[in-house]
This record gives C-alpha cells, sequence and structure tokens, in this order.
C-alpha cells in the first residue's frame, strides 16, 4: 500500500502549522469525484460517518473485554451529531476507540479497504459514470466532501493522553497537528459548503438520521442548541428483534448499513437458532455484485457478534469463501466473549453455527428458485462464486448442484438447471454433456457441437474459470456423470440424426478412409497422438479432441494462461469424411505424385483444427506457405 507522503512545510489546508501530508494517489482520486460529485443522495455521507462511529464505539467494547481500564468513564458509548448554524458546522462525534497520530494518517490519507480500491479502479474518468458508481457502493470516510468543503477530525486513541486534529479540504493534502481539545474517541467536524444548509436543520437532521439508523446498535443523539441531547434511535440490536417486529424496510435500511451499500437486498434471511446452540443471523444477499467478489483473498463480509458485542468482521470459520457475497451479522451467546481472533477459528462451536448458516442460506436460495427471473439475476451474479463451494464443500455439493444454473447449446437465450437438462435427455443418453472454453459465442460456433446439434442432443456450456476445477473431481449428478464432449470418443452413432440433420449423400468407403488417415498419422507423427474418424463433426473438416483420461483442452489452455506449467499435450485429430475438402483428399490418395501435397494437406488439418480451437497455428511461415502450395496446385488443376 502506498504510504502518504510527508513533508514539513505548513498545512495545506489548515491556517495553523502542522505536519503536511500529501494524500495517496487514489484517494485524490476518490476525494476529486466526492468534491465534483454531482450525485443527488448526499445525505449518505451522514450513513458512512454514523457507521463509522458506531463501528469505533463497537471496537472500544471489544478491546475493553481485556483491557477495563480503556473505558475508564462510565460515560455510555454513543454517536452525537450536532449542527451549529452560526459556525455552519456539524459535527459528528463518538466516545469510541480513537485514532491516535498514525492511524490518521494511515486510515485517512490511504485507501484501506480493497473494496474501495477496486472502487477506484472502476472509475473511468467519466464523472456521469463515476458518479453512479457511489450509488452502487460506500465509499466511507471520503464522503464527508461531497458536503464539506473542509474537514476536520479531532481524536485521542482510548488508552492515550495526547489528542490529535487531522484536516484538510479535499485537495492534495491534509495536515495533522496536536490537539488539546481532544477526549477519548474522535469529533468529525464539517465545515459545510454553500448550499449544503440543509444539513444543519434538526429536522432534517432527524429525518435523514432515523431512516439510516434505526438499527444501529449504539444511541444516535442529536443536540440542538443548549438542548438535552436527544437520543433518535431504538439502539437495539435489529437481529436479536422478533421478525415479527421488523419490516422490509427496517430490513433493508439495515442491509445498506452493514453492506455499505445503498441497494436493497435479494434477499432477507433471518434466522434465530436455539437448541443445544444459540444463535442469531441476520443474513442478506445483495442484489448486485461487490466490486471485492473476485478478489484473491476471497474474504466474507459478515460481522460476529457476542452476545451484541461485536467482535470482528474478519472471522474467517464464519462463512465459507463460497458465501462470500452474503453481508450481516452472526450474534451468539454460546461463545465466550473474551474469545481471541485467533482462536476463533477453530472453535466448535463456531464450527456448528457455520454449518447451521450454510444450510439455511442454501436452502433459502433454493426456496428461490421458484421465481425464475429473479433466480436468474442472482445466478449472475453470484453463481460462479457459489460454484466454488462445489469443489470446497463436498457436504453440501448436491445442494449446490440443484441450484446451479447453466447456459445450453440448445437456448441461447435461458439458463437451465441440472434437473431440467436430465429432464430432456433421450431416453439411452447416459451422461451430461458439456463443452467449455471462455465465451459463450464462441463455444456456440463450435465444430464440437455439430454432431450434438445434429443428433438433438443438448450440451452445456461452461464459460466461468472455476468449471474447470469442479468438473474434473464432480462425480455424477442424479447418475450421470459430466462428460466434455472435447474429450474422449462420442459414442454419437448411438443416437439418430434428426431428420433435417441426417446427410443425404454417402460417407466415402471405409477402406479409403483409412488410407487418408494412415498417410495423415504417418506425416504428423509425434505431434498428433492419433487420427480418426469423427461422428461429431457435420459441416467442419477436422477437430481436435483430448483422448480418454487426458487433460480437457480448454483446462489446458487456461493454465497455459496463468503460467502453470502444463505437460505437453498430445491431441487426438478427427476428421469428418463427408467434407469436400477431406473428399478430396481421399482422392489424393490414390493419386500418383499427390506425396508432398498430401504431406502439406495433413499439417494444414492439424493447424485448421488449432484455429478452431482459439489456439496460433505452430509455424505462420510454414502454414503460409503450405496453404499457398495448395491453392497453387488446384488453381493448376482447374486450369488443365
Ligand atoms: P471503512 O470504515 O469502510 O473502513 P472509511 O474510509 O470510512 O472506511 O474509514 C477508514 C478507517 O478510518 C476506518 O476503517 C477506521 O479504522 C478509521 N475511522 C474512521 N472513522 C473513525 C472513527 N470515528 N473512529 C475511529 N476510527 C475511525
Amino acid at each position: 500500500m502506498a504510504k502518504t507522503k510527508k513533508t514539513t512545510t505548513d498545512s495545506k489546508a489548515g491556517s495553523k502549522a502542522g505536519e503536511a501530508h500529501t494524500f495517496q494517489a487514489e484517494v485524490s482520486k476518490l476525494l476529486d469525484l466526492m468534491i465534483n460529485s454531482l450525485y443527488r443522495e448526499k445525505d449518505i455521507f451522514l450513513r458512512e460517518l454514523i457507521s463509522n462511529a458506531s463501528d469505533a464505539c463497537d471496537k472500544l467494547r471489544y478491546a475493553a473485554l481485556t483491557d477495563g481500564d480503556l473505558l475508564s468513564d462510565d460515560t455510555p458509548l454513543a454517536v452525537t451529531i450536532t449542527p451549529d448554524k452560526d459556525a455552519r458546522t456539524l459535527t459528528i462525534a463518538d466516545n469510541g476507540i480513537g485514532m491516535d497520530h498514525d492511524e490518521l494518517i494511515a486510515n485517512l490519507g490511504t485507501i484501506a479497504k480493497s473494496g474501495t480500491e477496486a472502487f477506484v479502479g472502476e472509475m473511468s474518468g467519466d464523472a456521469a459514470k463515476d458518479v453512479s458508481l457511489i450509488g452502487r457502493f460506500g465509499v466511507g470516510f471520503y464522503a464527508a466532501f461531497m458536503v464539506a468543503e473542509r474537514v476536520e477530525v479531532v481524536s485521542m486513541r482510548a488508552g492515550d493522553d495526547k489528542g490529535w486534529r487531522w484536516e484538510s479540504d479535499g485537495r492534495g493534502g491534509f495536515s495533522v497537528d496536536t490537539d488539546d481539545s481532544a477526549s477519548r474517541g474522535a469529533r468529525i467536524i464539517l465545515h459545510l459548503r454553500d448550499g449544503e444548509d440543509e444539513f444543519l436543520e434538526p429536522g432534517r437532521l432527524r429525518t435523514v438520521i432515523k431512516t439510516y439508523s434505526d438499527h444501529v446498535a449504539m444511541p444516535i443523539r442529536l443536540v440542538e442548541g443548549d438542548g438535552e441531547p436527544e437520543t433518535l434511535n431504538e439502539a437495539s440490536a435489529i437481529w436479536a428483534r422478533p421478525k415479527s417486529e421488523i419490516d422490509e424496510a427496517g430490513y433493508a435500511e439495515f442491509y445498506r448499513h452493514v453492506a455499505h451499500s445503498p441497494g436493497e437486498p435479494w434477499q432477507t434471511i433471518h434466522m434465530q437458532a436455539e437448541g443445544t446452540i444459540e444463535y442469531s443471523a441476520l443474513l442478506f444477499v445483495p442484489d448486485a455484485p461487490p466490486f471485492d467478489l473476485f478478489d484473491s483473498a476471497r474474504q466474507h463480509r459478515v460481522r460476529l457478534y457476542v452476545r451484541r458485542v461485536f467482535i470482528t468482521d474478519e472471522c474467517e470459520g464464519l462463512v465459507p469463501p463460497y458465501l462470500r457475497f452474503l453481508r450481516g451479522v452472526v450474534d451468539s451467546s454460546d461463545l465466550p466473549l473474551n474469545i481471541s481472533r485467533e482462536t476463533l477459528q477453530h472453535n466448535p462451536v463456531l464450527a456448528k453455527i457455520r454449518s447451521g448458516v450454510v444450510k439455511k442460506v442454501l436452502s433459502e436460495l433454493k426456496s428461490r428458485t421458484k421465481d425464475t427471473d429473479a433466480y436468474t439475476e442472482f445466478w449472475k451474479n453470484f453463481g460462479a462464486v457459489l460454484k466454488e463451494g462445489l469443489y470446497e464443500d463436498p457436504e453440501q455439493k448436491d445442494s449446490i448442484l440443484e441450484l446451479a444454473r447453466f447456459r445450453t447449446s440448445a437456448d441461447p437465450d435461458s439458463w437451465v438447471s441440472l434437473d431440467a437438462y436430465v429432464a430432456r435427455m433421450p431416453e439411452n443418453q447416459s451422461a451430461i454433456y458439456y463443452l467449455s472454453g471462455e465465451n459463450e459465442a464462441a463455444l456456440r460456433q463450435s465444430p464440437h457441437l455439430e454432431g450434438f446439434r445434429a443428433r438433438g442432443l443438448e450440451v452445456l456450456l461452461m464459460t466461468d474459470p472455476v468449471d474447470q476445477f469442479w468438473l474434473p473431481a464432480i462425480g455424477p449428478y442424479k447418475e450421470k456423470e459430466f462428460r466434455s464432449v472435447t474429450q474422449g470418443s462420442a459414442d454419437l452413432d448411438t443416437f439418430a440424426p434428426t431428420e433435417e440433420a441426417a446427410p443425404d449423400d454417402a460417407a466415402p468407403a471405409e477402406s479409403d478412409v483409412s488410407r487418408l488417415i494412415a498417410s495423415v498419422k504417418l506425416t504428423l507423427g509425434d505431434e498428433i497422438k492419433d487420427v480418426r474418424t469423427s461422428d461429431r463433426l457435420t459441416d467442419s473438416p477436422v477437430c481436435l479432441v483430448a483422448d480418454e483420461g487426458d487433460m480437457d483442452i480448454h483446462l489446458e489452455r487456461l493454465l497455459r494462461m496463468h503460467k502453470q506449467a502444463v505437460p505437453e499435450q498430445s491431441r487426438v485429430l478427427e476428421i469428418n469424411p463427408r467434407h469436400d475438402m477431406i473428399r478430396g483428399l481421399i482422392t489424393m490418395v490414390s493419386e500418383d505424385g499427390a506425396a508432398d501435397a498430401l504431406g502439406d494437406a495433413a499439417h494444414i488439418l492439424l493447424d485448421q483444427a488449432r484455429i478452431l480451437e482459439g489456439q496460433p497455428v505452430r509455424d505462420p511461415v510454414e502454414f503460409t506457405r503450405r496453404i499457398s502450395a495448395l491453392v497453387a496446385r488446384s488453381v493448376k488443376a482447374g486450369g488443365d
């Protein structure tokens, strides 16, 4: 992570001398967007700052479990919001964990979250487009600059006795200085821009805060003038309340709070488990994929509480990586409060909670499959992630296979379940056929599908990289094996061609085909494993297939793309004897003086097959020479 740069000149932002720092480049980009933001729902800044403040209180409560001195006074933890019309400032204060000098610089000068980093990565520079991204993604503290021309953060870390002031106008840099007025926690002071006076109106603030924070577990208080603080929210843990007391809007607001997402939950799962282990979980499936979904860390974002005390949002064993799209909380009264984050992972209670959560989530997903359109949306967003469970969680393999949806050669617009696929299989079809590759459009054109289409057989199209991991190891689904159409012999002759696909010309005599095959084999030698006639081709002259037991061709390419060492794979070349080109070559075999041309043709056949697989020709110079020679020969023959 890039560090902020420190200079010894006076602060750009403040008038007082302080340590001046430059923002990390990504932060500057984000701030430019915030400052020039045309985003209309500006009040999200308040949600972000309240979330941070309540998180800071949560963190202090957790830290105080092991160091009681940190919560030295008995003032209750709370978030206090104070508008000041004269000074035109809005202050969001908390008495939580606070930040020291270095934390202020690291947390409010760089981008700490991979999600935010991904957000910046997605930014196009086109303000209108980027602004719409804000709507899909919470941008945290920096959202303050949508309404403030200057922001001060006055903070003291719990347990310290020295306070600090961070200050910035959001343009390039910030300053950090000592501040004697600081007390434990953080005070975010927003100096509002012209035109943002609505955020000084108690009525307006009350409405915004009420919608955003009713479910926040910390009390949120509004201070008007010299009056007493007024607590605006229920400050009860929404997940611990009976379902009957919570309406959809309440759930949706909590979702936006925990997910840092302005959208709607696609599915809300609220469970309260009683019995040997007690826990409650309030989980959401988002309506759009979060930016960090395919991060290599594969981290979930479900927060763990023990008896309403926030413990961590990085508890590895709580939710498996293949459900990392979930947002929400799990709260258990059966875990010890003072459990260290390190030992959590191996706690048997946690393992039971995880297994209960997984089962519940999968069964809720199953119940949503009836709503085909909505379910398809879910699948498009998260299917590739869920499929990771097919090889990571053998226990749930069957449930996940039932939830899986696939593209198919039969109908370009639909997503089919395995049950639907199996139900429409002809009686004598014993395997589930699939074809894998990088993109669906290319797969639909693949010569490998020709013979299957001609016999009315449906083939599933696999285009997610993860498919290459689960397919080889998956075993049968309802007694049907998965079978790649590019692997082994296709055995298609047990299926009758459909009427319109039935060939109307006779195939060349088998002995003639065998002579051509022998000649091609002789020429290509070790470059191929075998040459044989194909029943999977109807229109194309050739294709490459993997022999039974060999590595799938697409998997080989994928591994090479990821720079994995893959031993050279020798492939089987299949030829289509009914194709005019092959018929021509069969004639050539019995001609005198055609040996050179036949040799060239054999090489061209192999290169053609490689091109159809999306692979480069082996030697472009030789390839071109051979094509030219063959064309010249046929032009000459035509002229004779
Ligand atoms: P996020 O909260 O999503 O991590 P932010 O940009 O909102 O991202 O905040 C960055 C970090 O700054 C937080 O993770 C937290 O460590 C720190 N921070 C923000 N606000 C506060 C606060 N009120 N008290 C203590 N730390 C805070």
